[in-house]
């Protein structure tokens, strides 16, 4: 009996549990994770019907019918709600309402003229079809990586999966009159089969852009400053190295500022002040550099720029730019605005020179500029130094 029936009598209710247990893991893991909770729920609704059509008789016992279709409308309507969020759009509510009209329409029209079961199958198979081409068009027109590809297609082939079955249906030529008849028929055990088979196959395509998406978010989170989302030290070496390598032999631009007197910013205002003061500052200079330049902060008040290709006095106006943006920056505060303003030092990188000597040099630059009297710009000596030499600020001459 057990044997007979693994294929889908056991095997489908497990893979529904397992799906929906990976998804309520997920969830209970990391509580942000909605999307998660709202699949979990998709796959335990679903679940209900998938086992209840196999083993309860509708024509003997019609509220029956009722669960089976709450748990196939609310499964399928928590299955397009969990995809929307997992790729961050919106429920399509007036086509999910149309569809769930015409449905529930010719349901009604069934159990009106005498519940011809095989009316009733027809219908809610066409639902199916409906929820898995909504979902395949809500994954396609969000799509950004190859996994949402893999998404939308199993969306679209459980579709046609499902369409060839509604015309099964209607081209039956055993019995399909009652929920009974049905049961005994070949359609169950392959439309059972089919639904479990689909049930695993989504259930991992969309638990691996899950996957895909926290992995880009840890990414993310790896390399950006949280405060003000400039790159982190560290990934910035890293895509610097890119840059200077892609724009060799031309050399790279180095602009190193730090904010004047910041401490009386936050002894004056407070620390949140402070802090949107740091975030409206990376914006500024996000804004104020062209769109290869790659800026980070480097700590507290002090930020990086390396500027794409290009030759000193290109670099002493994009610095010269900066200094005199940051200048008419207005930050809002209670009763006013605040003004900022920034010392720079800035410097030449060919592609030879090493990177950490360059922004010793030019941090050099930065200290001579307050020393000067700050809101100034200052260039940094020529960077000669061999990879790994260590020079000391002190050691470095500054051009003024
Ligand atoms: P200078 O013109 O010489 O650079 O003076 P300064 O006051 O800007 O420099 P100093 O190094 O004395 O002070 C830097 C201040 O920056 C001290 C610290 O409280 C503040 N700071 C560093 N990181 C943060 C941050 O994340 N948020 C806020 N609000 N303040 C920060
Ligand atoms: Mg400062
Ligand atoms: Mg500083």
């Amino acid at each position: 009996m057990l044997n007979a029936n693994l294929t889908y009598e056991l095997l489908g209710p497990v893979i529904f549990v397992a799906a929906g247990c990976a998804f309520l893991l997920l969830y209970l893991t990391d509580r942000k994770q909605m999307p998660a909770l709202i699949l979990s729920g998709a796959y335990f609704f679903s679940l209900i019907g998938f086992v209840a059509v196999m083993v309860v008789d509708t024509d003997l016992q019609p509220t029956y019918q009722a669960s089976i279709l709450i748990s196939v409308l609310v499964g399928h309507f928590l299955m397009i709600w969990g995809v929307a969020s997992l790729f961050g759009k919106q429920v399509p509510q007036y086509t999910v309402g149309f569809v769930v009209f015409l449905v529930a329409s010719v349901l009604v029209y069934a159990n009106v003229t005498g519940s011809v079961f095989w009316l009733r199958l027809a219908a809610i198979s066409g639902f199916t079809v409906s929820v898995d081409l909504i979902c395949c068009l809500l994954v396609w027109r969000a799509r950004s990586h190859r996994v949402d590809t893999v998404v939308a297609v199993v969306f679209f082939a459980q579709a046609l999966v499902t369409f060839n079955r509604i015309v099964r249906i209607f081209f039956a030529d055993f019995d399909l009159s009652t929920h009974s008849a049905f049961k005994s028929s070949l359609l169950a055990p392959s439309m059972q089969t089919e639904n479990a088979i689909f049930a695993i196959i989504i259930g991992l395509a969309l638990f691996s852009r899950y996957s895909v998406t926290l992995v880009m978010q840890l990414k993310r989170l790896a390399e950006t400053d949280p405060l003000t989302g400039l790159l982190n030290r560290r990934a910035f070496e890293t895509k610097v190295q890119a840059l200077r390598v892609a724009s060799a032999p031309l050399p790279t631009g180095l602009i190193i500022c730090d904010i004047d007197h910041f401490k009386r910013v936050n002894d004056s205002h407070g620390h949140e002040v402070g802090d949107r003061a740091l975030k409206a500052f990376a914006e500024l200079l996000e804004q104020e550099t062209p769109d290869t330049a790659i800026c980070t902060r480097l700590g507290g008040e002090e930020f990086c720029i390396v500027l794409a290709g290009v030759n000193d006095e290109a670099i002493r106006l994009q610095a010269a730019h900066l200094r005199g943006s940051v200048e008419r920056l207005q930050i809002e505060i209670r009763g006013g605005s605040l003004q900022l303003t920034a010392s720079f030092g800035y410097c030449k990188l060919e592609p030879g020179d090493d990177l950490r000597t360059a922004m010793v040099s030019a941090d050099a630059a930065v200290y001579q500029a307050k020393n000067d009297g700050r809101n100034l710009v200052r260039e940094a000596a020529a960077v000669s130094a061999e990879p790994g030499d260590i020079v000391r600020p002190d050691q470095v001459s500054i051009a003024v």
